[in-house]
């Protein structure tokens, strides 16, 4: 490594947001100031323009704009058929959210442990979770990286599988885009996620016009016409002012999906041959890179040296889902591989506008707090 070294008072940010808002600040200035021309302010063009669009880019039949990606997953396990009283598998090491939709439509969320080396749910996992009230599946595409839904189809006959995509716009699995790997998917536009809209918004895709049918008509009231409800629905809308931004966003996303890419092929070669597992791409999989996580045993450790040094990582996720306070009646024997990632992960700045020194910079004080 030559120029890796790190200035003394370097100073790396996780992510720095501010970057994409400054490149694309005119496009977007002109986004928003459309709308306000045009008056529409939801469910509108833009949106119905976004959908056609997003959906075109998963090559999937079907998008449906809602209000957050937790909304999609809700809705998206609603319009295939889950309802109250079901099981719903979903794996222990996830965010809050992907237990929160399911357990919204009062459905029950039954923890499943993950695969060691790609950390996403495994279908050996499921069989032994299963009983005759599971109704449905959710793979969650942790960290950018598709879980083998193909796998878990198998595994699990006559289950709605719904994938959980929202860290995953463009990972591919087999040559198929994550949102067209189950019987619906659900995408964030979180503003942190590989697309992130300008607040709250996300979408059902899906390529059965039925389930996206219902998925529209539950993100309105149910409505299939104006006072008219046919299901019980809630109010989950996408915004003009978000697809607006979004429409400008999604131009770039290959560009910006090449650049993760990039960052993380550095990554992999700079620390190669270090004491830590780097995240694996093995062939028939394209990982989308929303996350660089690397494993390493002594991580408090490590993440206290590197911000000693002006490197911010983060943890994702600090805790399995059981170890929540909220969540802890969802624990059981079986999950003790998510319970060792929530010990040993760590997560590497990693974002498409991250300059090549300042990748060099992170996997330098890497290698350093390692030999420490
Ligand atoms: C961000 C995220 C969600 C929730 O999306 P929101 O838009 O924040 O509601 C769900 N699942 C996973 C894996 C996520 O990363």
């Amino acid at each position: 490594m030559t120029s890796g070294r790190v200035a003394a008072n370097a100073h790396i940010p996780f992510l720095e947001l501010g970057r994409q808002v400054d490149a694309l600040r005119e496009e977007l200035d002109g986004a928003v100031s459309s709308v306000l021309d045009e008056g529409r302010f939801v469910l509108g063009p833009r949106v119905a323009e976004f959908e056609q669009a997003f959906a075109d880019w998963c090559g999937a039949g079907y998008c449906v704009g809602v209000a957050s990606g937790t909304d999609a997953l809700a809705l998206a396990l609603q319009a295939v058929g889950v309802r109250s009283g079901d099981e719903v598998i979903v794996p222990a090491n996830t965010c809050v959210p992907t237990v929160a939709a399911v357990e919204s439509l009062g459905a029950t969320a039954v923890l499943a442990d993950v695969d060691q080396r790609t950390f996403t749910l495994s279908h050996e996992s499921v069989i032994a979770t299963r009983t005759e009230r599971t109704r449905a599946v959710v793979p969650v595409h942790l960290y950018g990286f598709c879980a083998d839904v193909d796998a878990i189809r198998d595994a699990a006959p006559g289950l709605r599988v719904v994938e959980d995509a929202a860290q995953a716009h463009g990972a591919e699995l087999r040559g198929r885009r994550a949102g067209t790997l189950g019987d619906a998917a659900a995408f964030s536009f979180y503003p942190t996620k590989n697309l992130g809209a300008l607040g709250d918004a996300g979408a059902v895709v899906t390529n059965n016009s039925d389930v996206a049918g219902r998925a529209r008509l539950l993100r309105a009231y149910g409505e299939r016409e104006r006072y008219t409800s046919v299901l019980s629905g809630r109010n989950s809308r996408l915004d003009e002012v978000q697809a607006a931004v979004l429409l400008v966003k999604l131009r770039y996303l290959d560009a910006w999906t090449e650049r993760r890419r990039a960052i993380a092929a550095r990554y992999e070669n700079l620390l190669a041959g270090r004491r830590l597992t780097c995240p694996v791409e093995p062939d028939g999989w394209r990982h989308a890179w929303h996350l660089y996580v690397v494993r390493v045993g002594d991580r408090d450790e490590v993440r206290r040296r590197l911000a000693s040094r002006g490197i911010e990582t983060l943890v994702h996720y600090p805790r399995p889902m059981h170890g929540h306070p909220a969540y802890t009646a969802l624990a059981h024997p079986g999950l003790e591989k998510s319970e060792q990632l929530a010990r040993e992960v760590m997560s590497l700045p990693l974002y498409p506008e991250l300059r090549d020194d300042e990748v060099e910079s992170v996997a330098f004080a890497l290698s350093e707090a390692l030999s420490e």
